[in-house]
């Protein structure tokens, strides 16, 4: 009762003070549109920085340089990740989240922009994801609605956290297990894509991801084999062990490896060896199950080879489950906002995309989609899953992309840098900042929100699927991104200089024949 009371209090200061929800949503519209520049500017900065997951060091520190200039709290290096943080502006409750991807991907540098391959920096690393572009919706999220919060005295707290190490399917697992998330009255994620989308229900699959080290003994491959012990042939025997498995495992599983480390030349027996699995299923207790028979193969592999075997985990993930009442009422403020509005260019550098890749030329999408619920059809897997498990968390897919152009790979580059993923980042911005404005003012929404995750985890709860002490694997490519920074570097975004990254770099958009 005194619970209601306090509720009914509350609802009634916020109706003295502050305007009606639409007038709300509509000022926060005008003021994501009011940044646009700066969602422009950080688009652009992250594309140039091209960091790869764990090393997104300057990534780190030009978001956090914007947010501390707002008055944001900082908290660097958090869950043993130098390279991840936590922002936090204002007191007290509702506390929401915003969080994106930053990481870039191997092998994709290439020239915003142009409907060819051109490398920037010949087999550097890029955002042959998009990845760039998520934390341009939520920092110009983030500072709007904090000047709402400011400008109407309304209590509640901002929190801003990347999405490190995303390709890796690392960071969250280590996030969730320290209880980053544990205050958190709700999360709203958001991740690029051709298509204007939300969901909610089970999507995806659970995933670990594990190296397993083999160490024998070396020796002359044709003066004196006997004498060694070879950590390659243990990776083959557990390679072939497992792909005789699989038969026998049910059909949902996913399951790939790497083999990381082959040894050096033939005539060495190598003394060590590595393999690098993914385990996927539907499931914590099946992608379990198989992880568990996956050690079991390692063990015997060794045993068979007179070897030794260790395990480093580098990742896991529980599949996503995204919250019905949050993505009900995202959906109605991304109905209210609409698409963006494409121009001519865009169609036609989106159309050349699609020529170059051998895809439809439907050119850019026009239409929001339907809300969608529950599916096993998505076989892919995505850390933000883990939070999903410990607060109510939803996940808007915004069209910053053009359909088409090739999941992790180039192509899915050239448009993450020109005028299609900067009108992409302010559409999604003025999503998420009516969703925030409504769920800081309306607090029976949150209430909504934690009743459907109620029932979500009344049967399942949430334990992370990497062992107790497992520090996150920091050093992943940290070799790579130290090889190209000087290239990079030089490659930097200037907007003092520069009013877009395309002018910097001279192309003349759209870049088609
Ligand atoms: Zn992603």
């Amino acid at each position: 009762m005194r619970i209601v009371l306090g509720l009914l209090l509350f609802v009634g200061v916020l109706a003295a003070q502050t305007p009606p929800a639409e007038e709300l949503k509509q000022e926060a519209r005008e003021r994501v549109e009011a940044k646009a520049k700066l969602a422009q500017e950080i688009t652009d900065m992250l594309f140039s920085l091209a960091e790869l997951g764990y090393q997104e060091h300057e990534t780190a520190k030009y978001l956090t340089g914007i947010l501390r200039y707002e008055g944001f709290r900082i908290t660097m290096g958090v869950s043993g990740m130098p390279s991840a943080w936590v922002a936090e502006w204002g007191e007290g409750k509702p506390v929401i989240g915003l969080m994106a991807d930053v990481d870039g991907l191997p092998e994709t540098s290439q020239m915003p922009g142009v409907a060819r391959r051109e490398e920037l920096v010949p087999g550097g690393p890029g955002h042959g994801e998009g990845h760039n572009a998520g934390q341009a919706v939520q920092t110009t999220t983030a500072l709007a609605v904090k000047e709402m919060l400011e400008r109407h005295g309304l209590p509640g707290t901002i929190r801003v956290y990347p999405g490190i190490a995303e390709e890796l399917l690392g960071s969250r697992t280590y996030m969730a297990r320290d209880g980053l998330f544990k205050e958190l009255d709700a999360m709203l994620s958001c991740h690029v894509s051709s298509r204007f989308l939300t969901s909610w229900g089970n999507r995806e699959l659970a995933l670990v991801s594990t190296e397993y080290t083999f160490e024998g003994v070396s020796a002359h491959g044709a003066g004196s084999p006997w004498k060694g012990k070879s950590a390659l042939d243990a990776v083959e025997l557990m390679n072939a062990g497992w792909n005789f498995r699989r038969e026998h495992l049910r059909p949902q599983q996913r399951s790939h490896y790497v083999i990381t480390n082959g040894g050096n030349q033939p005539n060495v027996v190598p003394s060590e060896a590595s393999v690098w699995y993914f385990f996927r299923e539907t499931d914590y207790a099946n992608v379990k199950r198989n992880h568990d028979i996956g050690t079991k193969i390692a063990e015997a592999a060794a045993m068979m080879t007179d070897t030794t075997m260790t395990e480093r985990i580098i990742g896991s993930t529980w599949p996503g489950h995204f919250n019905r009442p949050l993505a009900e009422l995202l959906h109605r403020n991304m109905g209210a906002v609409g698409m963006p509005k494409w121009s001519d260019d865009d169609q036609r550098m989106a159309k050349a995309i699609q020529k170059l890749m051998g895809a439809e030329p439907i050119g850019l999408r026009t239409e929001i989609e339907e809300l969608k619920g529950p599916t096993l059809t998505a076989m892919g897997s995505d850390d933000i899953a883990e939070v999903s498990w410990n607060v109510p968390t939803v996940n808007m897919r915004y069209p910053a992309n053009v359909a088409g152009a090739v999941g992790h790979h180039w192509s899915s580059g050239i448009a993450m840098a020109t005028p299609i993923a900067h009108k992409g980042v302010v559409t999604a911005a003025k999503v998420q900042a009516m969703t925030l404005i409504e769920l800081y003012t309306s607090p029976e929404r949150i209430e909504e929100a934690w009743a459907y995750f109620r029932e979500q985890t009344k049967d399942v709860q949430w334990k992370s699927l990497i062992p107790e002490g497992t520090a996150p694997p920091a050093h992943l490519n940290a070799d790579k991104m130290e090889r190209f920074a000087p290239q990079l570097e030089k490659l930097r975004y200037d907007p003092e200089r520069y009013e877009t990254y395309l002018e910097q770099l001279g192309v003349d958009y759209p870049g088609v024949d």
